[in-house]
């Protein structure tokens, strides 16, 4: 890393998951604080999924600054913290945690990164009919964020068990009916005819398969936003047939951004260089797509 140096003050914060070799949060993170001349470093911890509770004391002994937490750990590191944000209760999930000086507390970035890119976008939820597919981890931040800023939910899975159970636990916390269905043709054209905006948080799209999409073309309709957050490739098969049926297509590339971004003020309390996080995750994803 060009200028970088180790000092005795060093800040260290890093990922937690398993796997994590394929992670881009060391590349931003590190760049952001290069770039920010800041003295922390952003390291990788392949944690198993037993190891959990050592990890997590670790970092209270090693004095960590911050972890992002990914797959399998989100839910399960709740019950090490300390505190918890008021949201990232809500959504029963963690991605991020700041160590106060021996206190952790857990945030969830990933719904409060995907807000922040809708807002950016001039996108506002608030009385909008929104389709979600997928009722997976990152489908649960995306729903209680949306359901927060006022949206009107339907929610449709592969598993219909795990969409009611998200779309109660919605319901319960914010007090509205949100809908849940089986993901077939039939549900989703149906949803699809008075949505305002569709999010895709499943899987499917993502590299490798990058020829799959769960959403007839012609379900596609000018008037709707489409928002997929899969962030590899960038531009996802969803997105280009929404983009040829006229419909605003917004990828996940910069809640990828945003998410990071948002741990990034958390654990140094400063603006983050978000352009700059932006350019480094093209960077590699315009690599691996090569
Ligand atoms: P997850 O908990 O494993 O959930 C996966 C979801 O995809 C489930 O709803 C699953 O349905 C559905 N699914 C998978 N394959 C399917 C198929 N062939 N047909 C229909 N549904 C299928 O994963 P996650 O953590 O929620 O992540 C979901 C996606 O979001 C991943 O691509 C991840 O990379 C992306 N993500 C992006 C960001 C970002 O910052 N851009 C942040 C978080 C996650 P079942 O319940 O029926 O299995």
């Amino acid at each position: 890393m060009r200028g970088r140096y180790i000092s005795g003050k060093t800040k260290v914060c890093g990922i937690i998951g398993d796997p994590v070799e394929h992670t881009m949060s060391p590349i931003i993170q590190n760049a952001a604080f290069s770039d920010m001349g800041l003295d922390y470093l952003y390291l990788p911890f392949k944690v198993k999924r037993e190891e959990l509770a050592k990890a997590i004391d670790g970092v209270r002994a090693l004095n960590i600054r911050g972890l992002n937490v990914t797959i399998p750990h989100k839910v399960a590191i709740i019950q090490f913290l300390d505190e918890l944000d008021p949201l990232a209760e809500k959504i029963g999930a963690v991605n991020t945690v700041v160590n106060y000086g021996g206190v952790l507390r857990g945030y969830n970035t990933d719904a409060t990164g995907f807000m922040q890119v809708l807002l950016e976008k001039g996108v506002e939820p608030e009385g909008k009919s929104v389709v979600i597919i997928g009722a997976g981890g990152a489908s649960r931040g995306v729903s209680f964020i949306l359901a927060e800023r006022g949206a009107n939910l339907t929610i449709l899975n592969r598993t219909l068990s795990k969409a009611e159970e998200c779309a109660d636990s919605v319901s319960r916390i914010f007090k509205k009916r949100v809908k849940a269905l089986p993901l077939d043709s039939e549900n989703l054209t149906k949803a699809l005819e008075k949505a305002d905006i569709l999010v895709n948080a499943t899987s499917v799209g993502m590299s490798p398969n990058i020829d799959e999409t769960l959403v007839a073309s012609n379900l596609l309709k000018p008037a709707l936003i489409v928002v997929d957050i899969v962030s590899n490739p960038i531009k996802t098969k969803l997105l280009k047939e929404a983009e040829a049926a006229g419909a605003r297509a917004i990828g996940g590339l910069d809640m990828l951004v945003w998410q990071g971004a948002l741990a990034f003020e958390k654990w140094t309390g400063l603006k983050a260089p978000v352009e700059l996080m932006r350019n480094e995750v093209i960077k590699v994803l315009e690599g691996h797509e090569n």
